[in-house]
């Protein structure tokens, strides 16, 4: 298999070097030159990593890293995602959050870094991995490479606009892990991001590497989950299986919809975005209109104008074809706050603020009574939300161990003023 760009403007790559590329030299995102048809009666019956290698072996076929996809699922998907059901109407929760950093996004970031570690490189200084990061992506993609042998991790977020305990996370980590308290927005982090990528004389001097949602080695992953799940729910009824995504640069639920379209048996797919509502306005509309980013209870979906919607473009081409494949829609804060406080009453099952604007939509289509048993995706646990969460329901949310331990460390961040001179200073020097 062979990656193109969504904007046609490099040749034909391999794997490998889409990989090691992050972005495509034409400013596009690299998708697959086509989409296998895989046969769910073929899938294998085991474990979330065998479901992975199997679904991505197509995807991996004629690369230099073919031979150790068995093994390179099975180092990074070694923790558990179940589905649980949630209340007694027929929905059910995907909980994504039991990896080491409590957020859907430990998947994407262990796959990628089990890749890299294995991509040979003509360089023997190490790779600097620079991330922006609105949370859950710098904590993830630390925790992936902490302690790797060849990498170092940089990571930048917005000061103050992350949970206390995603800050504490983010500085925890130490060792070959550097995390920055930048004076500004996450969009301002990312400029920095951009604007360092950019610059080739400091790439010289330091090697960058990428692992944002853009990368399609946290892309490709993510996959498996929905393939691993709906599998399961086929087996046992012969159904396919209806997803409600929570989505900010829509890294997720695009892999859902690319393992729908690779053969595996799922329905529908519905988009819940927070007040950032670029996607659901552009599938009412069909034009798509980027905006700033506004803050919402739900940070980690706090984006508007999401990097992946130039695949889902490519995915699917005109407006009708879009709006067959999807449909998406929008909760405010109020409804989130509602949400989180109305499932955990009537279900006792508490929810992060990400997971409760699937929860409110599923709420809306209960009430023009929609009974189909879609299944939720939990993105994040609610622990990292805790600030959040507890003064909604008036409750202590218990803390998962992996979680616990990295609250135990002791946590350094390091301010930095937003200004590429500032991070080009700090990238030399560390
Ligand atoms: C990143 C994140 C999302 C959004 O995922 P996308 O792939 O960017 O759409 C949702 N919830 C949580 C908890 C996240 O960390």
């Amino acid at each position: 298999m062979l990656y193109v760009s969504t904007r046609g403007g490099v040749p034909p790559t391999t794997l490998s070097d889409a990989l090691a590329a992050g972005l495509a030299p034409d400013g596009g995102l690299y998708v697959p030159e086509s989409l296998p048809q895989l046969d769910p009666a073929s899938a294998p019956d085991g474990d979330l990593a065998e479901t992975c290698a199997w679904l991505l072996a197509p995807f991996f076929a004629g690369d230099a890293l073919a031979a150790e996809l068995p093994t390179i699922c099975k180092e990074a998907l070694d923790f558990p995602v179940p589905r649980v059901a949630l209340g007694d109407d027929g929905a059910s929760l995907l909980e994504l959050f039991h990896g080491p950093t409590a957020a859907f996004k430990d998947i994407g970031a262990r796959f990628l870094a089990a890749c890299l570690a294995r991509l040979p490189r003509a360089d023997d200084r190490p790779l600097t991995i620079l991330v922006a990061t609105s949370g859950d992506t710098g904590a993830a993609v630390a925790g992936a490479f902490h302690g790797r042998a060849g990498f170092e991790v940089v990571i930048l977020y917005p000061d103050g606009r992350v949970s206390p305990r995603q800050a504490h996370q983010l500085g925890a980590f130490g060792d070959n892990v550097r995390a920055y308290a930048v004076q500004g927005s996450f969009d301002q982090c990312q400029q920095l991001v951009k604007q360092a990528f950019a610059d080739a004389d400091l790439r010289r001097q330091r090697p960058l590497g990428s692992a944002n949602s853009i990368s399609l080695g946290r892309l490709l992953p993510q996959m498996s989950y929905y393939a691993h799940t709906s599998l399961a729910h086929w087996r046992k009824t012969g159904s396919t299986l209806d997803f409600i995504i929570p989505t900010g640069n829509l890294g997720n639920a695009l892999a859902c919809l690319l393992a729908r379209e690779s053969g595996m048996p799922i329905g529908q797919v519905m988009l819940a975005t927070n007040a950032n509502r670029t996607l659901p306005d552009w599938l009412a509309s069909g034009h798509y209109s980027a905006r700033g980013s506004r803050a919402t209870l739900a940070n980690a979906m706090d984006v508007g104008d999401p990097s992946n919607a130039e695949r889902l473009s490519w995915l699917y081409p005109t407006h009708e074809a879009r709006r067959a494949a999807l449909s998406a829609d929008w909760i405010d804060d109020d409804e989130i706050d509602e949400s989180i406080q109305r499932v955990a009453e009537e279900t006792g099952v508490v929810i992060c603020p990400h997971t409760a604007c699937a929860a409110a939509l599923l709420k809306r289509l209960r009430e023009s009574g929609d009974t189909r048993p879609w299944c939720l995706v939990a993105t994040a646990h609610p622990a990292k939300f805790d600030s959040v969460v507890e003064p909604m329901i008036d409750a202590k949310v218990p803390v998962p161990p992996a979680l616990q331990e990295l609250l135990d460390r002791p946590s350094r961040a390091l301010p930095l003023m937003a200004r590429t001179l500032e991070l080009r200073h700090a990238l030399l020097k560390g």
